[in-house]
């Protein structure tokens, strides 16, 4: 059997002081008709990552207006998150893609968890390539496909774009952040393609208010001095966030304001093989700076201290060369700071340059901007009321919620 995640309830009603009455109005109209229609989510890990992030909300307000949701998370080996891996990074651009027989044990465990999957659904929505091979082997177990793509393949590997693009054409549907991300190849009116950014939870442990002292409080107690500035970006350990980039700005910054400090805070995916080797570099890179804080969740940093760190931070970063959507994005933003973010992917969805945050594409740019946000204090200000605004109107889990009501009424 496939493992079932919990994600207790939440209540779409809490919602509308932060998403505005006519939207959560807008959603129980949609809903109605709904009523009781059978949706399973099925993805490959149910902790780390955006994907989780997004479903612990998004499931539970589904079932709150009426859906009968689920979620359930495919099994998995080591050698089968490797190849998933792998083909991850082909499809975000690395020129090396799979072997034959890497494609061969990503299409075994595909078979396998594909018979694992229960019947009678109404909407099965596959995210991320790992299981996106399971519908070929048993399409009569939903009466419709969605596959959810939460990465960028805008400049994907030729080869592995070529084994995807017919695996997507056998969904009903097929949902995208933004429109350079779908493949051309795939691009035609019968090809169900529609474009939805994700959005984060405004009243999860990880986005919910908190006080600037508790935030201090939590940040001092990982060594960081609430007194003096602190730079911070929150990512997995993964090259494409590009924590090397941002210890990069941040020594540009030291040499000309020496109290700064910088956090790099990270959680490890149970389906990250890589992300171990990758947090060792970065700790080499660091070089034993006592300024230079790296932390993971295995220093116990979870979804409050995340929160304190980016509600506490002077500036916030996510200087990635690739990313899907960034919620890390959504987060920082939400909590009213300063953000710079690299030009990239879905970045630029969520930030204006100049007037919601700043975008940039080299460690000396994420530099010279970190320095006029912690020199002027107005100007941080002003871009993070911005930014919170922009968040509020396009990137709360409300929106999204209705989104999904709207795909599920149009293939009823
Ligand atoms: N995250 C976390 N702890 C960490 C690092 C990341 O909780 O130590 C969360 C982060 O706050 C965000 C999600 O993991 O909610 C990452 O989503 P994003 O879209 O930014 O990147 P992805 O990991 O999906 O590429």
């Amino acid at each position: 059997m496939l493992q079932p995640v919990s994600v207790g309830t939440k209540s779409l009603a809490d919602y509308t002081h932060l998403a505005g009455r006519p939207l959560i109005q807008e959603i129980r109209d949609l809903a109605e008709p709904l009523e009781g229609l059978r949706v399973l989510h099925l993805s490959a890990t149910a902790f780390g990552g955006g994907v989780a992030e997004i479903l612990y909300t998004l499931v539970p307000l589904m079932n709150d207006v009426g859906v009968d949701a689920q979620w359930e998370v495919m099994l998995g080996r080591e050698e089968f998150y490797n190849v998933t891996k792998r083909l991850h990074n082909a499809l975000q651009g690395n020129p090396d893609s799979l072997s034959d027989e890497e494609w061969k044990i990503f299409e075994r465990y595909n078979a396998l968890n594909a018979t694992e999957i229960s019947g009678g659904w109404d909407v099965i929505i596959v995210h991320d390539p790992q299981p996106i091979g399971v519908r070929r082997h048993v399409p009569d177990k939903a009466r419709t496909w969605v596959w959810r793509c939460h990465i960028d393949l805008s400049t994907p590997n030729p080869d592995a774009i070529e084994h995807l693009v017919p695996l997507v054409r056998e969904y009903d549907a097929s949902v995208w952040h933004v429109p350079a991300y779908v493949p051309p190849s795939l691009d035609g009116p019968a090809a169900g393609v529609t474009i939805c950014p994700p959005a984060i939870d405004p009243l999860s442990p990880k986005n919910m208010a908190l006080s600037p002292e508790d935030a201090a409080f939590v940040c001092d107690q990982f060594g960081i001095d609430v007194d003096r500035p602190l730079m911070c970006q929150v990512s997995r350990f993964d090259p494409w966030k590009d924590p090397m980039g941002v210890i990069d700005a941040y020594r540009l910054v030291k040499q000309e304001m020496p109290e700064v400090q910088l956090a790099l805070v990270g959680s490890m995916a149970t389906d990250d093989p890589e992300g171990w080797e990758f947090f060792n570099s970065t700790m080499a890179y660091a070089d034993g700076d006592p300024d230079i804080h790296i932390l993971n969740n295995l220093n116990s940093v979870g979804a409050i201290e995340v929160n304190a760190f980016q509600s506490q931070a002077d500036v916030v970063i996510q200087k990635s060369t690739r990313e899907g959507f960034g919620l890390t994005v959504s987060e920082a933003l939400w909590k009213g700071r300063p953000f710079i973010g690299g030009d990239v992917g879905g970045i630029p969805l969520q930030v204006q340059d100049g007037q919601t945050g700043f975008l940039v594409s080299s460690p000396a740019e994420c530099a010279d901007r970190s320095l006029r946000i912690l020199r002027e204090p107005d100007l941080g200000k002003q871009l993070g009321r911005a930014g919170k605004e922009h968040v509020r109107k396009h990137f709360l889990t409300p929106r999204l919620l209705r989104d999904w009501l709207r795909l599920f009424q149009a293939h009823r």
